[in-house]
């Protein structure tokens, strides 16, 4: 069964066409696909009847089946776990706060960067996403909102895994994503994060891309980073920071660092001033998020005291930040605490 989400447009006219259909049903089934988001072949109303039993025959449009989808208190968070045709589980969050509709999306089964504070990097490496179960996690959610006439606003790659380890998957994705004949997602709106992968981040800066990076990097001292994030043996603060500077330099573009904020760790003023003088004058801005806790982290989140203490050191070193506010904490929406639920529970 061919998933018909994995295929360009090029390979989807492919197989059409190899099916003995004209050219412009490719069209057709783009738009039934990336505009209307239907979930069957059946709802492709233009097409031949013949060809959509075809279709029914040789292809499939879901490959994720949905195990759990829960509604936060506040409503505003959505969080579905997905269960991929061999068995594994990602995550995929809808946040809707203002005229924001952004979703969250996974680009791995599990993570191999093993980061300590983190649900999926608690579980190990299990394999990439293919392009199509990247983006038919948009999908989902998009067949929702173009129902009630709205759409998906904005995407983080924030979910399970480190999208640039699945490097060409992802960035293809991206590009069905951007897509102006599909879902039409800026690239300036869709955003990558990652755990700091030098290689990658040169490469990507190389490619003169739009969609934005920002980097996990929680940590301003190569001994407390080095606690946190076991690549950070392989990519240190300096080589990352370098790799930012270059990437700012090739671009233009701003970086955002992320910092995930554990009480008694990485909240102090000595971390605070440490990346302070890291990033004094580049340009760059500092998301500060409490950490979610996770089942197999003894760390808290930070007090309210001790973030504002930590934003403000910052602005000595005019480093500006904005305090993230935790979403679905009740849903347990953080990456990869979901299937850490269910499948342990
Ligand atoms: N692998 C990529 C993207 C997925 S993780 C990366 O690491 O950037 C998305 C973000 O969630 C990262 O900034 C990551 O550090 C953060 N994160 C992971 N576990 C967390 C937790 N328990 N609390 C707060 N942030 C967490
Ligand atoms: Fe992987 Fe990102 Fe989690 Fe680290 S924080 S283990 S890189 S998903």
């Amino acid at each position: 069964m061919q998933h018909l989400y994995d295929l360009s447009f090029d390979e989807l006219t492919a197989f059409i066409v190899g099916m003995g259909q004209p050219k412009f049903r490719t069209r057709q089934v783009w738009e039934w696909m990336y505009k209307k988001a239907v979930s069957s072949f059946d709802e492709m109303s233009n097409l031949p009847l013949s060809f959509r039993q075809k279709l029914e025959e040789r292809a499939v449009l879901e490959t994720a089946v949905v195990v759990s989808n829960q509604l936060s208190s506040d409503k505003q968070t959505r969080k579905v776990l997905f269960q991929l045709p061999d068995g594994q589980y990602v995550e995929t969050v809808f946040m809707g706060y203002r005229r924001r509709r952004t979703i969250c999306i996974s680009t791995q089964a599990g993570c191999a960067m093993g980061c300590v504070f983190c649900a999926t990097g608690q579980m190990g490496f299990v394999r990439h996403l293919t392009v199509g179960e990247i983006v038919a996690q948009a999908i989902y959610f998009s067949r929702d909102l173009v129902a009630k006439g709205e759409r998906i606003t904005n995407i983080v790659l924030m979910g399970m895994g480190e999208p640039l380890h699945n490097y060409k998957n992802t960035l293809a994705a991206i590009d069905r994503l951007n897509d102006e004949d599909g879902l039409n997602i800026g690239a300036r709106k869709i955003t990558i994060s990652t755990v700091g992968m030098v290689p990658a981040i040169l490469r990507y800066a190389d490619e003169g891309r739009q969609t934005p990076i920002a980097i996990s990097l929680h940590a301003a001292t190569n001994a407390e980073r080095d606690k946190l994030i076991p690549v950070n043996k392989k990519w240190p603060i300096e080589d990352i920071i370098d790799a930012c500077h270059y990437y700012i330099e090739k671009t233009g573009r701003r970086i955002t660092f992320e910092w995930a904020l554990i009480s008694g760790q990485n909240d102090t003023i000595e971390q605070a001033q440490a990346l302070g003088r890291l990033v004094h004058g580049m340009l760059c801005h500092v998301n500060l998020i409490p950490l979610n806790p996770t089942t197999g982290f003894s760390g808290n989140p930070s007090s309210r005291e001790r973030i504002d203490a930590f934003q403000q050191e910052l602005e000595k070193y005019q480093v500006s930040s904005t305090v993230r506010l935790r979403r679905g904490i009740d849903i347990q929406a953080g990456c990869g605490q979901l299937r850490d639920r269910v499948v342990n529970a």
